[in-house]
Parts: C-alpha cells; sequence; structure tokens
C-alpha cells in the first residue's frame, strides 16, 4: 500500500513526515454530547482544535493519528475542517473503544457483523463521508478482555486481515495486558509488524515492555504529560533504555492529548496535568531526550519511519 488515507483525501506513505501517532483533536462524551448539546460550544472547540493543530504544523509535524471512534464522538467533518485550516494531515480511524459494554446494537449481534461495520468505514467512508478509516482502534484496560472486549478485539482482527489496515489497540500495561491482546491477536493469525500497543509508555517496567516487543507489535510511549500515571522522567528513563537496547524501530512517541474533552471540568484538567498538550512533545520531551543523548537519527525512526511501516502495513 503506497497511501495512507487522511480526512483530506490519501496522501502518499513518503508524505506523511514528522508524525504525532495518538492525538485527539476533540473527544466527547458521545451519548451526552448527542443528547445534551447546550453544554457543548462547538466553535470554541473548533478554535481549541485549530489553535493546537496551528501550533503543531509551527513545530513541524506534518501528520498526526486522530484515534477517536465509537464512544469518543468521533466526527471526521471536525477534524476535515481542522485540516483544511492548518495544512495539518489528519488520519482517522474505525473501531470502538469500551473497557467492558458494547451499545446494545453490536452486543445482540455477531462479531463477523462488526467486522463488516469497520470494513465499511475503511472501504466506503466514515459516517456518510469518503473520508476513509485508515487504520482500526479498540480497548483492553484494566478489566480484561470481557466478553464484549474481546469481540470488539477479535472483530478489529478480522477486519485489519480482510482490508490490510493496521491496528492499535488501547492497553493497561499495569495489568501487563499488552501480552493477553497479542494472545488473541495471535490466534487471529493477525500480522504483529500492523499491531501497536498504545500506552506501553504507562509503565516503566522493561521486563514486561521487552517480553512484549518479543511477540513483534510498535508500541506507543504515546502519554507525555499525563504525569498521574507515570511522570515524564520515568517515561524518558524507559524511552532511553529501550533505545540503548535497539528497540527505535518499534517504539512511537505522543502524548494522547485531546484539543477538546469534556470527561473532566477543564478546571480539573489543567490542575491535575498542566502538561497534557500535544505540543508538550516537541516543547519540552524532545529535548529532553536530546540532551540525554537521543540522536537524530533515533528521532526520525520513531517519529516519520515508524509512523510510515505501520500505516503502511509493514
Ligand atoms: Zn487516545
Amino acid at each position: 500500500m503506497a497511501e495512507v488515507e487522511t480526512v483530506t483525501g490519501p496522501v502518499g506513505l513518503g508524505d506523511l513526515g514528522t508524525t504525532l501517532i495518538h492525538e485527539h483533536l476533540k473527544m466527547r462524551s458521545e451519548p451526552t454530547a448527542e443528547q445534551f448539546p447546550h453544554l457543548y460550544d462547538d466553535e470554541e472547540a473548533l478554535r481549541r482544535a485549530t489553535a493546537t493543530a496551528r501550533a503543531l504544523v509551527d513545530q513541524g509535524v506534518k501528520t498526526i493519528c486522530d484515534p477517536s471512534c465509537l464512544y469518543h464522538g468521533r466526527d471526521v467533518g471536525f477534524m476535515k475542517r481542522v485540516s483544511e485550516e492548518t495544512g495539518l494531515q489528519v488520519v482517522p480511524c474505525t473501531g470502538i473503544y469500551t473497557y467492558n459494554e458494547l451499545p446494545q446494537y453490536f452486543k445482540n449481534r455477531d462479531e463477523d457483523h462488526m467486522a463488516e461495520v469497520f470494513a465499511h468505514d475503511i472501504e466506503q467512508g466514515i459516517q456518510g463521508t469518503g473520508i476513509k478509516a485508515a487504520f482500526l482502534k479498540c480497548a483492553v484496560d484494566e478489566p480484561g478482555i470481557t466478553d464484549d472486549v474481546g469481540k470488539v478485539l477479535r472483530a478489529c482482527a478480522r477486519a485489519s486481515k480482510n482490508t490490510g489496515r493496521p491496528l492499535m489497540v488501547h492497553s493497561h500495561p499495569a495489568t501487563r495486558r499488552g501480552l493477553e491482546i497479542m494472545d488473541v491477536l495471535d490466534e487471529g493469525a493477525v500480522d504483529p509488524a500492523t499491531v501497536q500497543i498504545a500506552h506501553t509508555g504507562d509503565t516503566d517496567d522493561v521486563e514486561y515492555i521487552e517480553e512484549l516487543l518479543e511477540r513483534g507489535p510498535f508500541i506507543g510511549m504515546d502519554r507525555y504529560g499525563i504525569d498521574l500515571i507515570l511522570a515524564a522522567d520515568k517515561r524518558n528513563e524507559t524511552v532511553l533504555t529501550l533505545l540503548e537496547r535497539g528497540h527505535a524501530d518499534r517504539m512511537f512517541l505522543s502524548t494522547d492529548a485531546c484539543a477538546e474533552f469534556d470527561w473532566f471540568p477543564a478546571e480539573l484538567i489543567a490542575q491535575a496535568t498542566p502538561n497534557w498538550k500535544s505540543t508538550y512533545l516537541f516543547d519540552e520531551i524532545v529535548p529532553q531526550l536530546r540532551e540525554a543523548g537521543m540522536t537524530d537519527d533515533q528521532l526520525d525512526q520513531m517519529m516519520i519511519e515508524n509512523p510510515r511501516r505501520w500505516l503502511g502495513g509493514n
């Protein structure tokens, strides 16, 4: 596959450039936003997301992957407006983000149907637009691979195999979920080189991370700024250790920040995670990692080459 779908159409793999693999332009509690729109200010959301995108472009970021899907209030029209206004390339996905429960619609239908729905977004387009999903997204968190979560994971595996698109799985490293995820994907005969285990950088347990890397996936060191889970200096130590051990070709650096985010009151987020912004990576973290010995080649590998390889399916 020589091209990748973005919200403004396909781009060549070689034109992705510096890519943040996990950033959200807008994340909302989907049923709440649908039913109580008076709680939201859409113009302000657009202003915020556009400001973030513009700041990233100013830092030299050319592309973001926005893994917003079902339960995040995925809105590809919004992504497209932000992309058109700023020039930032935005790569969208399809999938379901749940730690436990599914919507009744999917609860009462089988995983083959779910896989077909995902394939529709990849092959036909998302939400009645011609915008096509470039990758699949699902989640396995602390509750583990429950019946419903397993169903989503297997449906994503099937859709990934059938369409040749890569798969990003949110994980919970404190419970070593990455290994269980790989067990299910191995059973589904998914090529591990198309898999990304997101949030692996939430732990500094290098032994676990190397055990996971032996299974062949890419890993997301992708939550810089969420100090409540792991402080930046610990995240850096882990990344530097993995670089020393030769794993630059498997890691992504990102922040998982959301330009517009309704899960908590805004004041609370600003107070609890003051650094959690998409621009934090190049403002603070990259200079720190460089200072500590990360080479330009290693940075390019993580920010340019690995996104190109993962999105390209190898
Ligand atoms: Zn995310």
